[in-house]
């Protein structure tokens, strides 16, 4: 039998196991606060634990499943995007941003992705396979050992790598629920964001869950016709549907959503498209991200100059839509959003 990951575990699935080792029942929690609170790695840094049981966790768990394939860091030192190999030998990237008093991390669902948005290379790739929730928890594990090792933190943590958590619903929140597990890593509900492309169905379990996680969905453009040409899921799950979904989220859960909008030269960037915009979010508990479009292979078009930003940015102001520019980071080394692609192994 191939070994498990023993991240995909919950407590109650690793207190089985234990137990099945014939194990008494403190052990799980002991186990736990290794894994989640000490970081280990390596079964033999469990010493508190007898010597059988740790042999018989490495014949029959794997605790290290990603590989540092390849790392790299941004000119001014502040971004570094790390390319693993996953046991089955395909790669995914993560990405770490340092802020001046806070470090958010950016992971991966899903190697590749089916969704296809014409700008993103991560779309570009196509769709690989889903990770599984330990596969997903294993990337915020490596860069918590690097932090602690600073004597920093992580602080922030969102759910915008390679693929779409919501086509990956189960495994994404059960990595959730290990982050914010009290006997564990108790990472704050409010610190993680989900961004999805707009997966109908999944918001609305989302909802129910009635979780402090926060929900950013892609929007892009508030015009239907424009939004299926460049997000090609719209065609599946328009706007006419997506934003009540998005209104019914925030009057349920009384949390604000944010939109993401990528800015593209030309193309969604005119006044009329900002004052659609404000048009489409009017009255909603909500905020927008603007972020000037990045450049990946196979998308010729450019990100929209900075006075086209700022007007944008301006114009939902002026309509009351609470909005925030976002500083493009790691462009020069591909990290930037919607340029992941595991370029070493697709180039
Ligand atoms: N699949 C999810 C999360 C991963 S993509 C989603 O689409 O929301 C993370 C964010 O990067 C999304 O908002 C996505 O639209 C955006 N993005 C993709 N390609 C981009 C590009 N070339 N420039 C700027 N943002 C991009
Ligand atoms: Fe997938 Fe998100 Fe990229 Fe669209 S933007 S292709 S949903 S990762």
């Amino acid at each position: 039998m191939p070994k498990r990951l023993i991240y995909d575990l919950d407590f109650e699935a690793l207190g089985a196991a234990l137990a099945e080792l014939g194990e008494p029942a403190f052990r799980t929690q002991q186990l736990w606060e290794g894994l989640y609170t000490r970081f280990y790695n390596d079964f033999a840094q469990f010493s508190n634990t007898p010597k059988n049981l740790r042999d018989s966790l490495s014949a029959e768990f794997i605790i290290n499943p990603l590989h540092v394939q390849k790392t790299l860091l941004s000119q001014d030192g502040l971004t570094e995007k790390v390319l693993f190999t996953l046991p089955d030998n395909l790669s995914i990237e993560t990405v770490l941003m340092r802020y001046e008093r806070r470090n958010s991390l950016c992971i991966s669902t899903q190697v590749g992705c089916p969704m296809g948005c014409v700008f993103c290379a991560t779309g570009q790739m196509g769709f690989i396979r889903s990770l599984t929730s330990g596969e997903i928890l294993a990337q915020v594990l490596h860069f918590m050992r690097k932090l602690q090792a600073e004597s920093q933190n992580l602080t922030n943590i969102v759910y915008m790598g390679m693929g779409e958590p919501f086509l990956n619903y189960d495994a994404t929140m059960d990595s959730v629920r290990r982050l914010m597990d009290p006997r564990g890593l108790n990472f704050g509900a409010r610190r993680i964001t989900i961004s999805t492309v707009g997966i109908i169905p999944k918001i609305e379990q989302f909802t129910k869950e009635n979780l402090q996680v926060n929900l950013a969905v892609s929007l892009h453009s508030a015009d239907n016709s424009l939004r299926s040409q460049l997000v090609p899921a719209n065609r599946m799950f328009p706007l006419s549907k997506l934003i009540p979904a998005c209104k019914a989220y925030t009057e349920q859960t009384h949390r604000r959503i944010s939109f993401e909008y990528a800015l593209i030269d030309g193309v969604n960037d005119s006044r009329e498209a900002a004052l659609a915009l404000a048009g489409l979010l009017k009255g909603m508990l909500c905020h927008v991200n603007l972020i000037a479009l990045n450049p990946s292979k196979k998308y010729p078009l450019q990100g929209s100059p900075k006075a086209k930003v700022h007007a944008f940015s301006a114009t939902l102001e002026e309509h009351g839509i609470p909005v925030t520019i976002r500083l493009r980071r790691g462009v020069e080394i591909q990290a930037g959003c919607g340029q992941l692609a595991s370029s070493e192994i697709t180039a």
